[in-house]
């Protein structure tokens, strides 16, 4: 051990069996993390770091299974967390975005705002996600800053533009960049909330605003997302807007590249896989919304082919009323399931790869993987530990097989981020839940009589 790590750590998690997803993908029994200042400063049997640092705070995680904090790359934080399964899901994606999800975002405070996104953080830790990218928000960014930040989770967050004149909360290309690069300003890259270019995308964006935006990622080092091609809508858009499809007009735009994460990408012809490879863009999948919505995924998806080729791909949870419950692990599920159906092919992609889509690669893939993924030497400590007590750990297996098919989120008991134990015996150690659940009922009432939904 280094002379490095043998100054004292602020906090050891002792005795589980590491699932570290580091380059060898070691497993390792019995073994403890030693963490100092936010960071990982030694990994060694529990037995070593009992005897370097009797002294130390300890987190005593015998017969547990301890994990990397999992990467959800997609999930919107406002809105809908208050209005949890009450979109119904026998109405058409036009009457969703314009009878529900238009008039709810128009009538939501800036409380609400906050108070959404802490919903998100705290559900989300309790599933094991330590790192959220927050898909866009229209009014209060800086709330939803908050809200994340109160639960403890590491986020990245966005204003909502679009520029296509007409609609509500519209700005022109110019303003929808300054607003977007304010955000950027306030939350700078590297810190636990971190501002991110965030576009609506689909068609509601010119080509100014895409390549200003592509622009201002890059000038700020940081991520740009949007959506693009759930359905097949994009597509007929952007074919009639130049006769390219969606890939091969932001390939023109010059936008493609590693700065980029695009959220979807369901509806793509060969050619739009090459160019994402090429250029090694990155997309955010969320198996479980395509479901829900019936957007198509089973026929139209080229995920299992995008990830088999080595492409940047994480998975996402999309939001409460597609995709709903925020657990990577049923999402990793079920996209493992799906190219293993669709391909019929039990190699396509197995349990390992769904579980470093949620750790390593999804840390990859949105441009943390210097920090965050994989339980290691210099890395930020964000740590899940699973009650090894739990049944569908008794006995427990492979630990792929186990975390990937054989259980989610429930098992989850305690949650480190940043060094800072967010989560402990299953509950939230710095929001009083049973008080966030009556707010966020309360505002919810609030919410519905004022835009006049449901
Ligand atoms: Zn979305």
């Amino acid at each position: 051990m280094s002379e490095e790590a043998r100054l004292e750590p602020d906090l050891l998690l002792l005795g589980g069996r590491l699932i570290t997803q580091d380059a060898e993908r070691r497993v390792l029994p019995d073994h403890g993390v030693a963490i100092r200042e936010g960071a990982i400063c030694a990994i060694a049997p529990s037995a070593t770091l009992r005897r370097l640092y009797p002294d130390a705070a300890r987190l005593d995680a015998s017969g547990c299974i301890v994990m990397p904090g999992l990467v959800n790359a997609h999930q919107h934080c406002t809105a809908d967390p208050l209005v949890r399964s009450l979109i119904p899901d026998s109405i058409g994606s036009h009457e969703a975005i314009f009878g529900c999800a238009t008039p709810l975002h128009g009538a939501l405070t800036p409380e609400d705002d906050e108070l959404s996104a802490l919903l998100t953080a705290v559900e989300s830790l309790r599933y094991g996600t330590t790192t959220v990218v927050e898909a866009g928000t229209v009014a209060h960014p800086d709330r939803v800053a908050a809200g994340l930040s109160r639960a403890g989770i590491r986020g990245t967050i966005g204003r909502w533009g679009w520029d296509t004149p007409g609609l509500p909360f519209s700005a022109s290309a110019g303003e929808a960049l300054r607003l977007q690069e304010e955000l950027l300003r306030a939350f700078p890259k590297g810190g636990l909330i971190e501002g991110w270019v965030t576009l609506v995308g689909h068609e509601l964006v010119s080509d100014d605003l895409l390549a200003g935006a592509s622009d201002l990622a890059l000038a700020h080092g940081t991520g740009l997302t949007f959506h693009m091609s759930p359905t097949e809508a994009d597509v007929a858009a952007y074919l009639a807007r130049d006769g390219l499809r969606p890939m091969a007009h932001l390939a023109r735009l010059g936008i493609l590249g590693p700065h980029l994460l695009l959220a979807h990408a369901v509806w793509m012809d060969e050619q739009e896989v090459d160019l994402l490879l090429e250029s090694r863009s990155a997309v955010a999948y969320c198996p479980w919304a395509y479901l829900r919505l019936g957007q198509g995924v089973t026929g139209a998806g080229r995920h299992a082919a995008l990830i088999a080729r080595g492409g940047r791909v994480a998975l996402g949870c999309d939001a409460v009323n597609a995709g709903d419950l925020p657990d990577m692990h049923r999402a990793a599920a079920l996209a493992v399931g799906l190219a293993r159906d669709m391909t019929m092919d039990t190699q396509a992609i197995t349990a390992a790869t769904g579980l470093d889509l949620v750790t390593i690669r999804g840390a990859e893939a949105i441009g943390m993987a210097d920090r965050i993924g994989s339980i290691e030497i210099g890395k930020r400590a964000d740590l899940v530990v699973h009650d090894g007590s739990a049944a569908a750990w008794r006995p427990a297996g492979d630990p792929a097989l186990n975390l990937i098919w054989g259980t989610d989120g429930r098992t989850v008991r305690d949650v480190v981020v940043d060094g800072r134990i967010v989560l402990r015996n299953g509950r939230s150690t710095l929001v009083d839940e049973e008080e966030l659940a009556r707010r966020a009922t309360e505002a919810r009432d609030a919410l519905l009589a004022r835009s006049g939904v449901a």
